[in-house]
């Protein structure tokens, strides 16, 4: 098998906790009731300063499209020379980011099932969200890069087979991963190697704990099982009575709330801007240095 590695120097920025769906495996980023972003001053400038050290921003919610300065917020990351990707759920128009497709590298959709009795669970109108989010995935496809992410859960109901087809019809890639420990990813990995899929790339995103596994059939069918190898520096987790027993560990830095805050893990406070470029940037900048001075974590593979 084929590995690559990473170095995760992504932002995730969580401009609203606001959401039109209740996914009860949602971890909303592990601020749950954070305030929207304000784009002001102050936030441009900690944006700003932050390119120096963090090429990408992955921006995220609740739901972006219910974020009122979304189309300001691309507009300035992309001012930053930031590589800018977004989640959705799909349910709403995209006509706030169409106009700036040249800006975004990519749009990942949230899409967990298109069973009517499991949707029913998780958003009002099943229907119409079924309509909405197809219709919004197949309009962009072919105007920028798109992929879909699975939550995989234990709800029989869920039947993640006919989106993992409608990914193969229409080649777009998607992303499983499992409900933080449930643990059925082996179970479904297990279900694409009896149908004659194989592992053939492990990426490393690094630093993080965040590691896919790419599977593909002799057809060139491939789908992608997002999955969490702990990772824990001393820095962050040292002192911390979790370790060895939180779910993610250190996966990615978040942006969130107003007054702008950073965190570094969805177990822990956040904490304020300033205490983060006084206590944790220099760590942060320290394991991209041992990593980035590594050939082989600049998008290398062996
Ligand atoms: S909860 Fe956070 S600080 Fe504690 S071990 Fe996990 S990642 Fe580290």
């Amino acid at each position: 098998m084929k590995k690559i590695y990473r170095l995760n120097d992504k932002l995730r920025l969580k401009v609203t906790d606001r959401c039109n769906m209740h996914c009860f495996f949602c971890h909303s980023e592990g601020s749950k009731g954070a305030k929207d972003l304000v784009l002001d001053e102050r936030t441009k400038q900690i944006l700003r300063r932050l390119r120096d050290g963090f090429s990408a921003v992955h921006i995220t919610g609740g739901e972006p499209m219910l974020y009122s300065s979304l189309g300001a917020l691309i507009e300035n990351l992309h001012a930053c020379k930031y590589r800018i990707s977004l989640t959705t759920n799909g349910y709403f128009s995209l006509e706030e980011v169409t106009g700036q497709l040249d800006s975004i590298d990519s749009i990942n959709f949230s899409l967990h099932s298109l069973n009517e009795a499991f949707l029913e669970k998780i958003v009002r109108d099943p229907q119409v969200y079924s309509r909405s989010v197809i219709k919004n995935i197949l309009y962009l496809k072919d105007k920028t890069k798109v992929s879909i992410n699975t939550v995989a859960t234990l709800d029989p109901r869920q039947d993640i087979r006919e989106i993992i087809e409608f990914c193969f019809q229409n080649a777009i890639s998607i992303n499983i991963l499992q409900e933080l420990n449930n643990n059925i990813l082996p179970v479904i990995k297990k279900g694409f190697t009896d149908h004659g899929f194989a592992a053939v790339e492990k990426i490393y995103i690094y630093p993080g704990s965040n590691v896919r596994t790419v599977f593909q059939n002799a057809e060139g069918n491939t789908v992608t099982f997002k999955e969490i190898e702990h990772y824990a520096p001393e820095f962050l987790c040292g002192k911390c009575s979790l370790v060895n027993k939180c779910d993610e560990g250190f996966s990615f830095i978040r942006l969130e709330n107003n007054p702008l805050q950073v965190r570094m893990c969805i177990n822990q406070e956040a904490v304020s801007f300033d205490t983060f470029m006084n206590e944790y940037y220099e760590k942060i900048k320290a394991l991209w240095k041992t990593h980035g001075e590594n050939p082989m974590w600049r998008e290398g593979s062996d």
